[in-house]
């Protein structure tokens, strides 16, 4: 390394897909941004510019169309689904007449119509509170600077511009541009902006290459050739280390190799701890392009299927065959034994394209969910007959967040057998073992926790909310994030009181909130006799190999022992000494 006048530093970010890598940073300068702008002396110019604009989007389909080509031959399929996407938003009605109105109305040159038509989804996108939806602005833009490259006649980037062992560093990058970098053996990303939920991220995810985002000024801080090291595991980026870190991140990157390689072949095993206790391991999905990754990483089933993301990247409400072409995928999976679907989980003020919309202070705790659902019934009927339909291709279960009170779970209940009847009638084939559960994350929902159990067929414990809504501490705010504890006295006497109440009802319980994928836990979580554990697939290898490297006897110890505790201060030092100690390759020494 060649770095002994150069200034070593870290930069802390959002380790999005994981992984170590040692190379050299690239800077990746994405499409300038200076658009130009000009009028149309003459109204005759307007045909031939609509002409250009027309041009330009068909040489960015044809460019699209090739790179998905390259794509096709991944395993993975998410990153050939994302520029489908791409193409989509490309050939929309909506966008390319917006721009032509512009050039005709203004009299104004394609690129800067094409700006005008990007600002007004922009503003209504800003509108939306939910953070992932207000990041599928990057999709457009990313189709937007195509196109502009294309009407500009300036070339973009491409990788194999740059050479090998690389890091590439940008302010933003493409599902696109990400997917490609996979044939030019790009090592490692690290962008100023981007979380988890973005389609980049699940893209280098999916080629499995290791990504740290959010790291906000990491391109006015590092130069092209400067040496990095990139680890995806803990969001951390190193520039120019010294020969003793390099070391110890070249370690750390042969152990993560060994380990991803150790899990990964053993991911297929039953998640069944050394005295014969069996947990079921499922995979939590956003978009049905994730199933390939969750089998592979050894989901047994579908524990939560969050489908409100049915309803992204589109201008119209999906219809009742757009939610049950999902739904039939999902269930119908070879490989996979049951496909837990969540009815949706949105606010009114999600629908950016309803304007009856209504913008709510806190949308959290406004109306949403099932509370959405009982309000827009014939939104929540389309639904639950999608999903009644496609029970027939395979063990279907039916979760309803958010539940609160009895009420809401008999009225909708009602409504799923009202809908169930209605399709017998006609005819129409349905599984004859549709199972139904209440998402239990709302206190009130675990005080009646034995009223509720009489009612559905399981329980899958949301924590994400449980613990905000228990807490009082906003999930999405960062500056209490500290105080988001999974392990706090109050949360584990709550996860207890929900399995008890339903083991003694004799229903299953679940778990499908995030604590469920975080290995720390898994003992705990063993320890209360939850039946099944479903999380981020690329969590599973990690807590299937600790069930199988513990016993269900042990973990109970640790829970007594856990549970006479008063602070959350000495649990999480007692759970993770013992957990350090007994999974060491699990829980390595962190190389910082
Ligand atoms: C939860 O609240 O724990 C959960 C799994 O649902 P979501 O994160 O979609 O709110
Ligand atoms: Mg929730």
């Amino acid at each position: 390394m060649s770095g002994d006048v150069k200034k070593t530093f870290a930069l802390k970010g959002i380790g999005v897909s994981p992984g170590v890598e040692i190379g050299k940073a690239y800077l990746y300068n994405r499409l300038d941004a200076h658009i130009p702008f000009y009028k149309l002396v003459d109204k005759s110019l307007v045909s031939e510019e609509i002409a250009r604009f027309m041009a330009a989007v068909e040489a960015s389909e044809t460019q699209l169309r090739e790179i998905k080509k390259k794509l096709s031959s991944l395993k993975e399929l998410e990153p050939q689904y994302i520029i489908d996407v791409h193409i989509m938003i490309l050939k929309d009605k909506e966008f390319i007449d917006n721009t032509l109105e512009n050039i005709k109305e203004m009299g104004i040159n394609a690129e800067w119509a094409l700006k005008m038509t990007i600002d007004r989804y922009r503003e209504i996108f800003e509108r939306i509170e939910d953070a992932y939806l207000k990041g599928r602005i990057s999709d457009i833009q990313y189709i937007g600077e195509r196109i502009i490259a294309n009407l500009t006649g300036k070339r973009r980037q491409t990788i194999s511009d740059m050479g090998s062992g690389i890091i590439i560093v940008a302010t933003d990058l493409s599902p696109a541009d990400t997917a490609q970098m996979k044939f030019d053996k790009v090592l490692g990303f690290a962008t100023d902006i981007g979380g988890k939920t973005s389609h980049t991220a699940i893209v280098s995810r999916a080629i499995e290459t290791p990504a740290v985002m959010g790291l906000k000024n990491i391109t006015q801080l590092v130069r092209t050739n400067d040496d990095m090291i990139i680890d995806g595991s803990s969001g951390l980026v190193i520039v120019n280390p010294d020969p003793e870190m390099v070391k110890r991140y070249e370690d750390k990157k042969k152990h993560y190799q060994e380990i991803k390689k150790e899990f990964l072949s053993d991911a297929h095993l039953p998640a069944m701890t050394k005295d014969g206790y069996k947990v079921e391991i499922g995979g939590n999905i956003e978009f049905i392009e994730e199933i390939p990754s969750a089998v592979s990483h050894g989901a047994e089933g579908i524990g939560l299927y969050r489908t409100e993301f049915i309803y992204i990247n589109r201008e119209q409400l999906p219809t009742e065959e757009d939610h049950f072409s999902s739904y039939k995928r999902v269930v119908g999976i070879n490989g996979l034994t049951w496909s837990t679907i969540r009815t949706f989980d949105l606010g009114g003020d999600k629908f950016s394209s309803d304007p009856k919309a209504i913008k709510e202070m806190n949308p959290q705790m406004g109306l949403r969910a099932i509370r959405f659902c009982l309000k827009e019934i014939e939104l929540f009927k389309l639904q639950l007959r999608a999903i009644i339909r496609a029970s027939v291709y395979g063990k279907t279960r039916v979760l309803f967040p958010m539940i609160s009170g009895i009420e809401e779970i008999r009225e909708a209940k009602r409504i799923f057998e009202q809908l169930k009847n209605e399709l017998i009638i006609q005819g129409v084939p349905i599984g004859n073992d549709i199972e139904l559960g209440v998402m239990v994350e709302v206190p009130s929902a675990v005080i009646i926790a034995d009223k509720l159990a009489k009612e559905v067929d399981f329980f899958s414990i949301g924590t994400n909310d449980l613990i905000q809504y228990l807490m009082a501490i906003d999930r999405g705010n960062e500056r209490v994030t500290y105080l988001y504890e999974p392990l706090h006295p109050a949360v584990l006497r709550f996860i207890k009181r929900v399995v008890d109440v339903g083991h003694n009802a004799g229903i299953r319980v679940a778990m499908c909130g995030e604590m469920a994928g975080e290995p720390a836990y898994t003992m705990v979580l063993l320890g209360l006799e939850l039946d099944e554990l479903s999380m981020n697939p690329l969590a599973i290898p990690r807590v299937k190999k600790i069930i199988r490297e513990t016993s269900l006897q042990e973990s109970k110890y640790l829970l007594k022992q856990v549970l006479k505790l008063e602070s959350t201060a000495e649990i999480r030092e007692l759970v993770g000494n013992v957990m350090r100690e007994k999974f060491p390759e699990v829980f390595p020494i962190n190389a910082q």
